[in-house]
């Protein structure tokens, strides 16, 4: 027997009516391509949260990116991001107007470009969790080229879990894996403590089935519940230290927007004022500041697009009526649309439009 159909009977012995919800987008695609909402007990559902960090950019944040793309500024972006839409198109349809959008694969690439055209202003759009903050950080401790900045919009998970379960019905958390790389599972224990068993997870099939296995142990125990880690391999409990040290070094935590969950107390990171030089947001402040004005967030917010209830797990894509019809793949309407980590890219990827 393999180890998945192991897990999976262990389930079924385990099994009772329960809400799980993961918070990262690698999750759902894990669950999404081995279908394995299709092999568990109906009675345990599990739901998707703000774990995809293109999905959870809001539209004022790329709004920004975009007004510095108008202004002959060279934006460099992750390919997923150049095509979530802001309030009034993408940076790829700001690309197409003819501004200076370049795709990247790491903020070396970024700092390539600074440095072999020194007469450009060159800005990093860095987006993502605790997962991708620290390479940021230790990209700005190795000095980069003077014509260098970082346009921030890094999100902190715990803050934005603790949100979520003011809000929610949810019974228990995966908990990210990637994130629990850096941050470690310590800093879950306070919802576990709260009433919600928690477990760190892999990516691999097997690695999902193994936490809902520990949940569902937690659950039919002592009614004590803990921040677990089904993830040995690669996240310690206290998580990298050094990785947490120059994420904080560089970064402090400041209050930050969320598609679809609104501003969030203490959810994102700002540049320190002893890196100011290198934070987009101060240089370009000025011009920032003269564009939004022109930005209205009226017509975005009485969209159809049900992307703020999906990424609460309220919601499912095929309820969304612009869902294989105005919004596919190839033509995003909303965030989650946009990137293999996001619910309705996955939705229709691998449940088709049906
Ligand atoms: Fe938004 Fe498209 Fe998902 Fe609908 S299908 S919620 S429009 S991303």
């Amino acid at each position: 027997m393999s180890a998945e159909s192991e897990l999976l009977e262990k389930i079924r012995e385990l099994s009772m009516p329960v809400r799980i919800m993961h918070i990262c987008g690698t999750h759902e695609r894990t669950i999404s391509r081995y279908g394995l909402r299709d092999v568990l007990p109906e009675e345990i559902e599990v739901l998707s949260g703000p774990g995809c960090p293109v999905c959870v950019t809001p539209e004022e944040e790329i709004d920004r990116a975009i007004a510095l793309a108008e202004s002959g500024i060279i934006i460099t972006s992750f390919g997923d991001m150049m095509r979530v839409p802001g309030s009034n198109g993408s940076l790829m349809d700001a690309r197409s107007r003819g501004c200076d959008v370049r795709m990247v694969y790491s903020i070396d690439d970024a700092f390539a470009i600074a440095n072999k055209e020194p007469e450009s202003k060159v800005v990093f759009f860095a987006i993502g969790f605790e997962t991708t903050a620290p390479t940021n950080a230790a990209a700005i401790l190795r000095n980069p080229p003077e014509n260098f900045s970082l346009l921030l919009s890094h999100k902190l998970t715990i803050p934005a879990v603790a949100e979520l379960i003011k809000e929610i019905e949810v019974d228990a958390f995966i908990a990210p894996g990637h994130v629990c790389t850096i941050i470690g599972v310590h800093p879950f224990q306070q919802f576990a403590e709260q009433g919600f068993p928690i477990v760190a997870a892999g990516f691999e099939a097997v690695d999902v089935l193994l936490s809902i296995v520990m949940i569902l142990e937690q659950m039919n125990g002592s009614g004590k519940y803990s921040a677990e880690n089904a993830y040995p391999r690669a996240v310690r409990d206290e998580g990298n230290v050094r990785a947490q040290e120059m994420m904080y070094q560089v970064f402090e935590v400041t209050d930050s927007q969320w598609r679809g969950l609104g501003t969030i107390n203490g959810s994102g990171l700002k540049m320190k004022p002893e890196f100011a030089k290198y934070d987009a947001a101060v240089i370009y402040e000025d011009l920032l500041n003269e564009k939004m004005r022109d930005y209205s967030y009226e017509k975005s917010a009485s969209s159809l697009c049900r992307c703020a209830e999906i990424l609460k797990g309220k919601e499912k894509p095929d309820n969304c009526p612009l869902f294989a019809k105005k919004c596919t793949p190839s033509t995003p309407v909303g965030s989650c649309m946009v990137s293999q980590e996001g619910m309705c890219y996955n939705w229709y990827r691998y449940r088709g439009a049906d």
